[in-house]
Formats: C-alpha cells, structure tokens, sequence
C-alpha cells in the first residue's frame, strides 16, 4: 500500500535530494524534476536513467516467476520460511516504536507476517511479485537496493532475507552499504543467506538426500521446482570470513550469529514434505472431494515428451503437481485447523536443527549487525 507516514522519509533515488513533493500522478523531484508512480499498491521508485549492469532474475524474468512462484496468496509462516521468520523475530526483538525496512521483500511475506509488531513496516523490491496480503497491509516501493530511495538514517531495523547469495561482491557492498546509510545510528540489520561452506555433519545430513533420490528414481516426486528457486545463486560471499569482511566494510559490527546446520531440515524437505506433497498433488477434485489418481503407467513416449527428473531442466509435469498440492495444502491451512498444527509440528522440528547445531559453523547463517553509534 501506499501510505503518508512513508513520505517524510523518501529522498529521490536519482540524484538524491529530499526535495520532494506529492502530485496527483505521483511524488515530484523539485532538483530533477522526475515523477515516481504510484502505482497498483506501490510507489514506483526505480532510480531513473540508471544502468546497471547486473539485474536480477526476478526482475528480467518477472512475468515467467509470476505464474511458478504462485505469489499471490500467502500461507502462514511453516516449514523452512517459518523457520526464518521464527528465527527473524527471535532476533530483532521488535519494538512497537520500530520502523523496519524488508529489503529485497519478494512477495513481502516477512514483511506481512512481521508488520503486526512495529509501527511500520515498509517493503522494498526491484520485482513487484507483491502478495495480496503485503499490498493490503505493508508501504512498499519499486526499488533498486544499490540506489535506495529513503533518506539515512530512516529505519530502525532492517533485513534480507535470502538476498546476498543472488548478488555478485560489488553489488553485495553497495546493497550492505546503502542497508548501513538508512539505518539510524544503533539500528540493526539482520542477514540470513548462505556461503559454500560444508556442515561439518553434511554426510549425515546427505543421507536423507540419499533417500530422497531413491523416491526421485522410484518417479515419486523430483525436485524440479526447488532447481528453479535457486537458479540464480552466485554465493559469492564463499566462506564465513567473507561475510564478516563484507559486513566490515559497510560499517555494519556483528552482535550475534546462528548457524542453520539442516540435519532435520533436510529430512523434512527431501523426504517427509515432498512424500506428503506427492500424495496431496495426485490427488483429483471429484464434486469438490479429493480422490486419489490412477498411478501414471510408464510409458518412453511420455519421457521423450517431458525431461527426466535426473536432468537440471525443471519438468512442468512436477512443477504443476507442486502448485497443486501447495494449493491444497494451503486452503486447509487456517490457524487451528489440523493440517496447520501438524505443518507448525515439522516446523519446529526444523527448528531444532537451530537450538541443538546453531553453534557449528557452516554454509546457512543468520547474522545480526548493527550500525555503530
Ligand atoms: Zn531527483
């Protein structure tokens, strides 16, 4: 949405100035007379006759997303994002007096989901995948993090979640650095992202992957969907000492850091989550009741047709089933109801991999930083 209590607070992300004032068609820049939209829910705040040279995939490839990321309709926070927001909560302590900037928010989900508990809660993102929820409850802007369109010192808190490991390091330092400038002195940021680093227990973790390909091979599920999520990770912060000399560049001192070691995790996303989705998305509607499908006879045309599970190419077949089960899942998913506490079971089943691990280093990391006084 677009609210008056985040005016005061935007400067022109063009040239800068904090010359601003509000027309019909949109907010005006008194230095370089350009006009920033407002848009379906948003403030177009693009900085204007930038080039940049990299661009996310999110946004080149935003209407494609659009259909495969289903952004619309947000579920509760479970499962792995439960986890983070559990995690995100945990550690930003809100204040009711907070203003807080999700930066790089997606669909804005952690902004939704957080909005409750602080005074503002203001959504950034160069991709405008906004859910419904975020453009009813959360200020959002159209946004490029390398050129952010408020003044310093604006928010509180501030945080990315899943972001670093998309960027290549100059972007990285420039996204961390424009973080730092917007935050006031002793405001915090919180990152969670992940390096190349091995879980010094990855080969026991590998053994549920191990059994999850053996539910690939047996053409129970694949894994088609989450090849396409992480399509664009560069993780070019590769080790954990990059992270903090990043950090220490923008200015930013670590307070406090949990490492996401996924010995349950793991064994719930490649296992327990993906039999219960291969179920719910062979399912068929028959009068508004679920009935299981015939089980699909193996047929070569048909894998000629669409790409095995053993290739990186995402199989629409498995995509779909996904959305699908997804779907179900969700529109039974009401707080209270019985697939919603056995979903929040897992989650913090999931979690525990945080409380008993969160000490070990390796590549999943929260980090907590703040803005020296
Ligand atoms: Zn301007």
């Amino acid at each position: 949405m677009i609210t008056r209590d985040l005016f005061p607070l935007l400067q022109c992300p063009t040239c800068r100035s904090r010359d601003l004032y509000v027309a019909a068609d949109g907010l005006h820049c008194a230095s370089c007379a350009n006009i920033y939209g407002f848009e379906d829910g948003y403030i177009d705040l693009m900085p204007r006759g930038a080039d940049y040279g990299y661009v996310s995939k999110y946004v080149t490839d935003e209407a494609e997303l659009a259909e495969e990321l289903d952004y619309r309709d947000l579920a509760p926070p479970l499962l792995a994002a439960g986890v983070r927001d559990r995690a995100l909560r945990r550690m930003m302590r809100w204040q009711p007096s907070d203003r807080v900037l999700d930066n790089g928010c997606g669909t804005a989900k952690h902004a939704v989901w957080n909005a409750p508990y602080v005074a503002r809660m203001v959504g950034s993102d160069p991709a405008t995948l906004f859910a419904d929820e975020a453009v009813a409850t959360v200020a959002l802007t159209k946004a490029d993090s390398r050129s952010l369109p408020f003044a310093e010192g604006s928010f509180d808190k501030a945080f990315a979640i899943d972001i670093l490991e998309h960027f290549p390091i100059d972007v990285i330092d420039d996204y961390l650095a424009e973080t730092a400038r917007v935050l006031r002195p002793g405001g915090l940021m919180l990152a969670f992202s992940n390096t190349r680093e091995m879980s010094p227990i990855q080969p026991v973790i590998n053994l549920s992957r191990r059994l999850g390909r053996l539910f690939v091979r047996a053409g129970v599920y694949d894994f088609s969907r989450e090849a396409r999520r992480k399509s664009d990770h560069l993780k070019a912060l590769e080790t954990w000492e990059d992270v903090l000399e990043a950090f220490e560049r923008a200015g930013l001192r670590p307070v406090r850091v949990i490492f996401w070691n996924s010995l349950f995790t793991t064994f719930v996303e490649h296992v327990l989550m993906k039999l219960g989705e291969a179920v719910m998305g062979r399912m068929k509607d028959e009068g508004g009741r679920m009935k299981p499908s015939k089980p699909k006879i193996h047929d070569d045309n048909a894998d000629a047709l669409h790409p095995s599970p053993f290739t990186l190419h995402p199989s629409p077949d498995g995509i779909a089933r996904e959305i699908r089960a997804r779907r179900r899942i969700r529109s039974q998913l009401r707080p209270g109801s019985p697939v919603y506490y056995a979903l929040m079971a897992v989650t913090l089943l999931m979690e525990l991999d945080l409380w008993l691990f969160g000490w070990m280093r390796c590549g999943s990391y929260f980090i907590l930083v703040e803005k020296p006084r």
